[in-house]
């Protein structure tokens, strides 16, 4: 944890200074082009894979990233993902998975995620797919 606050603290000091004008103009309002959805797998990282600055990305993450089927029992991903249509009025949106998904590698396996029954659940959106 004290290597995320000292990062907290090197960009305060070193990164925003050199951004003001961006960061200033993204404090307002945001005008994202991509809606991006990916794995939350650690190894991901959606701005440096794309080369993208703040503001131009609209993150959606989750295990395995897994866009559920639509019902009235609505998630953060259908929610996440019409605010990023409807309400900002993004037009591309990017699913994009990776090489040793450990989500996927359970939906394959289900024994892996034996003892984990929030993932394991969460993992049965992608019944179809597998
Ligand atoms: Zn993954």
């Amino acid at each position: 944890m004290k290597k995320l606050i000292q990062g907290v603290h090197k960009f305060q000091q070193e990164v925003f200074g050199t951004h003001q004008e961006l960061f200033a103009r993204l404090a307002t309002s945001q005008t994202p082009h991509t809606l991006f959805i990916t794995c939350s797998d650690s190894r991901i990282n959606p701005n440096m894979l794309t080369q993208a600055k703040p503001g131009e990305i609209f993150i959606l993450r989750n295990a395995g990233n897994i866009v559920p089927n639509y019902t009235d029992l609505v998630g953060g991903e259908a929610a996440t993902i019409e605010f990023a249509v409807a309400g900002l009025g993004i037009e591309h949106i990017v699913v994009c998975g990776h090489s040793n998904c450990g989500a996927i590698k359970a939906v394959l396996n289900p024994e892996l995620s034996r003892n984990l029954p929030a993932l394991t659940k969460w993992l049965g959106h992608a019944e179809t797919t597998r």
